[in-house]
This record gives structure tokens, C-alpha cells and sequence, in this order.
């Protein structure tokens, strides 16, 4: 099935993870830096345009490139290589494949203050990798929808560089999800995506509940954009 853009409603990001991509850890802030970091994530919420692209292939076989492991896909050419994405997604039968994107605006915006305001486009920066990482959040609920209207059950997202899952994997994955088309992010040359603000990542999906993962709601970083908790149900059946 051809993928389909969907746009996702993040409102808000953990403002202790605007924290952490700020480098803060544990340090007084002082009153003026709390006003400041609320005035600049909400800017930046305004600002962003979240959108996705999920799709599900069937894993068809698993295979070796120099004397490394490969997941074949059904369907793509997308392929998986490495020993840590082999590891991930060990038994999986298929595989969620996501890409999403704050867009360009929160692009412009931080090139604008980099020019008048250093300190805002730190915190603008920061808050712009929370607001992708939360759609990511929304892209994963979706593929986790995906997997429980097959009685499937998904593991956690890994993304092409972690681990020994190459960067070369990026131009595939976005080919597989059309995402140039559906959501205008870019490759340069050093593989690296534009917009900056954007994430791709890939999701196990199991026949078992995964150990640990999603074992409630309330902690779970999909629940804000959950159609299963919405329509009464839950990812663990
Ligand atoms: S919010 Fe609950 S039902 Fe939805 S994905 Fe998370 S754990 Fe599963």
C-alpha cells in the first residue's frame, strides 16, 4: 500500500528534555532563563508543522553482507544490516519503517535568530529536537495501531546510526516512504536530512509483547496520539 503524510497535533514537549538536549544537569535556572525557555519552546511549538510517514513491511528472510547479518524486507528495497539492528529485531516478523519532519519553518526560524538572538537559538534548537522527537512519538503510535490490527505486538524504535545500522540506510528507507515527496526532507551528500528537525527510525513488530516495553499507559511516550486508548483498548490486547 503507497504511504500516506499524516500531521500530527504536538502541543507541548518535556520540558525536561528541552533541558537535556540544553545540557543541563541539575544546575539552578535562574527565573529569567525559566521565562526565556518557556517564551522560546512555545515559539517554537507555534512554529513547527509536525508530519509523518509510517509504513509496515513483512520481514522475508534474513541474509549476510560482509559477514554482517541483513533483514530483507518484503515489498522494498530497503534492507537492514548490522548486528545491532539484528539484535533489535530479533524474531520480529515485521518491521514499521517512520519518517517525520518539524519542517522548514522551524528551519528558517532558527537561521533567522542565529543572526539576532544566540541564546534563543540554542533553547529554539532544543525545543525543536523535543517537538521531532514527539512526533516520532505520534509516527510510532500509528505503526503500534498498525501492529495491533494484526494481533502484533511493537518493540521500540532504532534509528540508521545507532549502533552499527549505517547512515547509507537513510536514502532507501526515505525512498521506501516516499518521504522526498510526502514530507520534502532532503539528503545532503554526508547523508545527513533537511530539514534538520527530522527522524527516521524503524520498529519491531513481534507475535509476543515485548519485555518491559509498553507494559502500561502511563508512562508510555505514544500515549498523547494513542487511537487504541482513544477507542478503549490498549496495544497489549
Ligand atoms: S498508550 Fe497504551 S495502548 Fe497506546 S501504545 Fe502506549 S501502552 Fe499501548
Amino acid at each position: 500500500m503507497a504511504a500516506a503524510r499524516r500531521c500530527y497535533d504536538v502541543r507541548s514537549v518535556e520540558r525536561a528534555e528541552v533541558l537535556r538536549y540544553l545540557g543541563y544537569a541539575g544546575q539552578p535556572v535562574t527565573p529569567e532563563l525559566d521565562a526565556r525557555i518557556d517564551e522560546v519552546v512555545a515559539r517554537c511549538l507555534d512554529v513547527c508543522r509536525p508530519c509523518g510517514v509510517t509504513r509496515v513491511f513483512d520481514v522475508s528472510g534474513h541474509g549476510e553482507k560482509n559477514g554482517a547479518p541483513v533483514i530483507e524486507l518484503a515489498g522494498t528495497a530497503l534492507a537492514l544490516e548490522g548486528r545491532s539492528i539484528a539484535e533489535h529485531l530479533d524474531g520480529a516478523v515485521a518491521v514499521g519503517v517512520l519518517a517525520v519532519t518539524v519542517g522548514m519553518g522551524v528551519e528558517a526560524e532558527l537561521r533567522r535568530l542565529s543572526l539576532t538572538d544566540r541564546l534563543a537559538q540554542v533553547i529554539f534548537d532544543a525545543a525543536g529536537t523535543a517537538a521531532v522527537e514527539r512526533a516520532a512519538d505520534a509516527a510510532e503510535a500509528d505503526v503500534v495501531a498498525a501492529a495491533a490490527a494484526r494481533g502484533l505486538h511493537c518493540g521500540t524504535r532504532f534509528s540508521p546510526g545507532y549502533g552499527d545500522l549505517p547512515l547509507a540506510t537513510q536514502p532507501v528507507l526515505l525512498g521506501a516512504l516516499d518521504a522526498g515527496r510526502l514530507l520534502g526532507i532532503t539528503l545532503s551528500p554526508a547523508l545527513l536530512m533537511s530539514p534538520t528537525k527530522s527522524v527516521t527510525a524503524v520498529v519491531g513488530l513481534f507475535e509476543s509483547p515485548r519485555p518491559g516495553v509498553r507494559s502500561s499507559c502511563a508512562g508510555c511516550p505514544c500515549r498523547d496520539f494513542c487511537v487504541l486508548l482513544r477507542a478503549g483498548s490498549t496495544c497489549r490486547g
